[in-house]
């Protein structure tokens, strides 16, 4: 097996925040990347440029991750292109905060598709082509909110709280195939997701972090990159936190 095919990974959400800061990191890694995005096709074709200047071949694909169809279509095209995943990040996700008594249905919905559901279709596509060649290595992206629970976010931390129960189950599953899955659940990451909360509420959760600053997307990919690498061969089944100590 050569150095090259050794790695490849997926990336979904992989154009802007935290996705795009694992991409350009395992890029520089030496993976091969496959990653797939919404809607926004200038980021991406940023990123994509960013990958190639480091030498490494890419594919981004927009594709609606609540559309299993559409995710199964990427995977095979990746495997066609770059070869089998050898790594897969879950990083596509939303919030769609509201009180619960006030929770229109469709925020509901569309945060338990994209962000739970979303995670299932990478991994449900990934996961059969990890087996047959030995295993793999997966994370996904979860949140605080997913192990504390937030007000105005049940939506968003029942997804989140749902990814964990997920990615543990698979660890379990996938471990005597050669996969291993685990979680990192961010704190409050400088990413647009979290320019949009007014001044006030950001300027709350700061005086409640003990290193006294907001996370960068790149302290959330260099934990990514770990996992995924042979230096966290016995790690599975875990939820790390990157989160500044807000949680302590
Ligand atoms: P972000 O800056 O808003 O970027 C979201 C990315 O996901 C974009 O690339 C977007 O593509 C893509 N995306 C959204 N919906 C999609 C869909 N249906 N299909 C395909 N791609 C989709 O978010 P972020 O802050 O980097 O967050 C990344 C992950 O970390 C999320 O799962 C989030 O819940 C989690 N997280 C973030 C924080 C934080 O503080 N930022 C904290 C805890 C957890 P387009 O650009 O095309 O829309």
């Amino acid at each position: 097996m050569s150095a090259v095919s050794d790695r490849i990974a997926l990336v979904t959400g992989g154009s802007r925040g935290i996705g795009r800061a694992v991409v350009t990191r395992l890029a520089r890694d030496g993976y091969d990347i496959g990653f797939c995005y919404r809607s926004d096709e200038q980021s991406a074709a940023l990123v994509e440029k960013e990958v190639r200047e480091l030498g490494r071949r890419v594919l981004a694909r927009r594709v609606d991750v609540t559309d299993r169809t559409q995710v199964r279509d990427f995977v095979a095209a990746a495997e066609d292109e770059l070869g089998p995943a050898t790594a897969a990040v879950t990083s596509a996700g939303i919030t769609r905060d509201s009180p619960l008594v006030l929770m229109p249905d469709e925020n509901w919905d569309a945060v338990l598709r994209t962000n739970l559901d979303g995670t299932y279709n990478l991994c449900r596509a990934v996961a059969f082509p990890m087996i047959k060649r030995g295993g793999g290595a997966v994370v996904t992206l979860s949140s605080v909110a997913g192990v504390a629970g937030n007000a105005g976010q049940t939506n968003y931390s029942a997804s989140k709280a749902g990814i964990i129960g997920f990615t543990r189950s698979l660890a379990k599953e996938g471990g005597r195939h050669g996969i291993r899955a685990n979680t990192v659940a961010p704190g409050f990451i400088e990413t647009d997701m979290t320019s949009v909360l007014p001044p006030k509420v950001s300027k709350e959760m700061l005086g409640r972090i003990p290193l006294k600053r907001f996370g960068l997307p790149e302290d959330v990919a260099s934990l990514v990159a770990f996992l995924l690498s042979p230096e966290a061969a016995y790690v599975t089944g875990q939820v790390f936190q990157v989160d500044g100590g807000i949680a302590l």
